[in-house]
């Protein structure tokens, strides 16, 4: 599983929407990547935050501009 795969995964991992092979090479990479690893931390901050302001599911837009934020983060540490 590549970095932008775990990414757009995380949303569903944090809200234990993955199947359980999904769950598991999400894991498996985790543990082996410490920029997700840090990314993965940041962004369950950031529910838990974006969750007290309103009880919703965080929306796609948000989502996007999180993945594009991760994108750019990325590509300006190669
Ligand atoms: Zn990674």
């Amino acid at each position: 599983m590549r970095c932008i795969e775990v990414v757009e995964l995380m949303t569903d991992y944090l809200e234990g929407a993955l199947s359980p092979r999904e769950r598991d090479r999400f894991e498996e990479h985790i543990a082996g990547c410490d920029g997700c690893r840090a990314y993965l931390g940041q962004l369950r901050v950031a529910l838990r935050v974006m969750s007290g302001l309103a009880a919703e599911p965080v929306p796609a837009r948000i989502q996007e501009e999180l993945v594009a934020a991760f994108r750019n983060w990325k590509s300006g540490n190669v």
